[in-house]
């Protein structure tokens, strides 16, 4: 008995891990046409689904049948299978083995060392799976035969999909969508993906992320997110882009490190996002999209930034709210908003495109100069630029805003950063802010244990922290980059006490979605 209990609560626990959400949005601005052809994206989604749980779990889907604990299900579910896509794919059901680094894309007796030896051109492909054949050799599939029946049902029913398709580049994109899934050659319909200027509609849907196949990062995994533009924020974000060349020449740094032209190839829009199924529904949820992979589509056509609004509230209401309530100072907790949350999101993605990416003392770009500290220190720029621009845009009257709101919940985003992924570059970047900004006193921690912003400190540290990476991406100094890691890269045991305070408090990892035509009211 107490055994039993013991093990409900321990299911319970990690399924506590996700906190449920509900995916929806407003459809009131959708056609006819629009809303008649959701229903079979949401089938072509469904596809995408259970071919994901053929590459991720193949021949373990029926172990869900023998499980009686509905948490245990529900983690099952959560996984695409019995490992712990939170804790390195550990199983966690007893009796499992360790899941194969390539997943099931490859036989699971085969060695790296037979791959490499083996000589086959489409053993590389993103859209081939390899097998054994009779005699035990490797063979190499392409999806489109592989899973060839449920293939051709997807590209039929995208086909009657672009029937309803008001917008004809969507429609074209559909089509020729259609067309990949059945002859493994996306680079037509990632083109026309580029192209879709004004559908309300959009979706995500094929082979497309390598993450799964950790063996190689080869094998494309099958995934789909059907998507509602927000025009609004699209909109706004396609007026400041002109701003750009202004605000660059504005920024505090030496001339000599804003000479360039600010710019971006990628163009960014909102989102709410509708399903997610497959690949991307797997553990962690992602709250942006950066496509097409194809580099040669990139170089002809640039890329697509994509920001998740309905996603971002879902850890902000499920995370950021309770960690800010546990580590903002009651008096500060009232500015965490999510206006404010998403705003300083967008001008994460708007401030790539300014500050330096060539070093000015011919150490060429300031990516190879800085190596592997390049991600951090661009990420920790785009960071606090984007809070930069809002100020800026704010003083000139241009965005409309209580700044006091973009600082507050700018810190407690830091706390939520740190916490997850204490080994990543977005999490180095929360770091160096986070002990910058104590030592400038931009913040301060209370005798009580929680943090107070200083608005006006917190705008000047702000600059000099921007002087600081700008510089030091401008002059390629990786050493001074690793210093600065080695100085403000660390967890002191003050900020480890309250982190652990949010563990304690049960404070999820992250979200899993209650999703579907039911929860959209779309059910006929
Ligand atoms: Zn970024």
């Amino acid at each position: 008995m107490a055994c039993n209990s013991n093990k409900q609560s321990h299911y319970q626990k990690l399924a506590s891990k996700y906190f449920p959400y509900k995916l929806t949005t407003d459809l009131s601005g959708l056609s006819q046409n629009q809303k008649k052809m959701l229903p079979y994206l949401f089938k072509v989604a469904d596809i995408m689904d259970s071919l994901f749980w053929e590459v991720a779990a193949d021949g373990y889907q029926s172990m869900i049948e023998s499980l009686t604990d509905k948490y245990a299900r529900e983690y099952f579910y959560i996984n695409y299978g019995p490992w712990d896509r939170l804790n390195g794919n550990k199983p966690f059901l007893p009796g499992v083995d360790n899941k194969p680094l390539g997943a099931f894309f490859y036989p699971i007796d085969m060695t790296k060392e037979e791959f490499i030896k083996w000589n086959n051109p489409l053993k590389t492909s993103n859209y081939s799976i390899i097998r054994r054949d009779d005699n035990g050799k490797l063979t190499a599939i392409p999806y489109s035969q592989a899973f060839k029946q449920q293939l051709q049902r997807a590209h039929d029913l995208l086909l009657k999909a672009a029937q309803y398709a008001d917008d004809p580049d969507f429609k074209h994109y559909l089509q020729l969508r259609a067309k990949a899934l059945i002859t493994d050659n996306y680079f037509d319909s990632d083109t026309a993906w580029m192209n879709m200027k004004h559908n309300k509609i959009d979706f995500i849907v094929g082979p497309i992320e390598t993450y799964e196949d950790q063996l190689f990062g080869y094998k494309a995994a099958f995934e789909a997110f059907i998507l509602i533009k927000d025009t609004t924020w699209s909109k706004r974000l396609q007026k400041y882009a002109p701003l750009l060349p202004q605000l660059q020449k504005e920024l505090p740094v030496p001339e000599k490190y804003k000479a360039e032209e600010p710019g971006s190839n990628s163009e960014l829009n909102a989102y709410d996002v509708i399903y997610y199924a497959g690949d991307c529904n797997a553990g962690s949820k992602t709250i942006a999209i950066n496509l097409p992979n194809d580099e040669k589509v990139q170089l002809l056509k640039g890329s697509r930034r994509l920001q998740l609004k309905n996603a971002m509230k879902a850890k902000f209401d499920s995370i950021l709210i309770p960690i800010s309530k546990i580590l903002i100072d009651p008096s500060q907790q009232k500015y965490v908003t999510f206006n404010a949350f998403f705003a300083n999101t967008m001008f994460h993605e708007v401030a790539h495109g300014l500050g330096i990416k060539n070093t000015i003392n011919g150490k060429g770009t300031c990516r190879e100069a800085l190596q592997e500290t390049y991600t951090t220190f661009e990420e920790g720029k785009a960071d606090i630029l984007g809070l930069w621009l809002i100020t800026k845009l704010y003083q000139n009257k241009q965005f409309q805003t209580n700044l006091m709101e973009n600082y507050v919940t700018f810190v407690a985003s830091i706390f939520r950063s740190i916490r997850f992924g204490a080994s990543s570059a977005h999490a180095k970047a929360n770091l160096i802010r986070y002990n910058f900004f104590m030592e400038q006193g931009a913040i301060e921690r209370t005798p009580k244990g929680t943090y107070k912003i200083n608005p006006d400190k917190i705008k000047t540290a702000s600059d000099s922290l921007a002087r600081l990476i700008i510089t030091i991406q401008g002059d390629g100094d990786k050493q001074k980059a690793q210093k600065i890691l080695e100085k403000y890269g660390n967890i002191s045991p003050i900020l480890q006490k309250d982190l652990q305070k949010l563990d304690s408090a049960g404070i999820p990892i992250d979200v899993r979605w209650i999703q579907g035509l039911n929860v959209l009211g779309l059910n006929n």
